[in-house]
């Protein structure tokens, strides 16, 4: 009985995970994220039930949003300039929503309301690469708190960007190529 009642969820809660599901986050991560501050994660068997209630497609299968690749660390997806160029669009956006908030723990609101912006700013700025995925940027989050990432600024183009130790470009201004401040200037 104890258990049950642990497990049931309200309906605020089973909304939030529709509307992620929506947008096209992962079953996997939102069984094993903490979507809310201080609660326990969802497990399995809450995320597949609040799933099933959902009737019809998805906003991100009806509108053809990419949820792939869905990387743990960003960082090694970073193969090409354009790549470079939209998770800094992605981390730029972090920062200029929360500053050095970022890398402490952003909650899953604060990833969305993120990722809502960079959606927002990387279509009026024309498509360069792949949109990052909604469960990429939340690993993004996650890299920036185990600073496997850094957002640097760069004084020539007046912009912050992405810098992962784990990308396989140069860590470098992705249109100057000049190394900013802050960046982790590895050599
Ligand atoms: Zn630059």
């Amino acid at each position: 009985m104890r258990d049950q009642k642990q497990n049931r969820r309200s309906p605020s809660e089973t909304l939030f995970i529709h509307l992620l599901l929506h947008l096209g986050f992962s079953k996997p991560l939102l069984s094993e994220a903490h979507l809310r501050e201080g609660a326990k994660a969802f497990g399995k068997r809450s995320v597949e039930r609040a799933s099933e209630m959902i009737e019809g497609r998805l906003a991100h299968q009806m509108h053809q949003w990419p949820t792939r690749p869905s990387n743990k660390v960003p960082g090694k997806g970073v193969t090409s300039n354009g790549h470079l160029i939209e998770m800094s669009l992605l981390a730029a956006t972090m920062y200029y929503l929360y500053g050095e908030r970022v890398h402490e723990e952003l909650s899953m609101q604060e990833v969305i309301n993120a990722f809502d912006l960079y959606t927002n700013i990387r279509e009026s700025a024309g498509a360069v690469a792949k949109r990052v995925s909604p469960d990429t940027a939340f690993y993004l989050s996650r890299e920036l708190v185990s600073h496997y990432a850094f957002i640097p600024y760069c004084s020539n183009c007046g912009v912050r960007y992405y810098s992962s130790v784990e990308q396989k470009i140069k860590n470098a201004c992705p249109f100057c190529k000049e190394v900013g401040h802050g960046d982790c200037n590895l050599s």
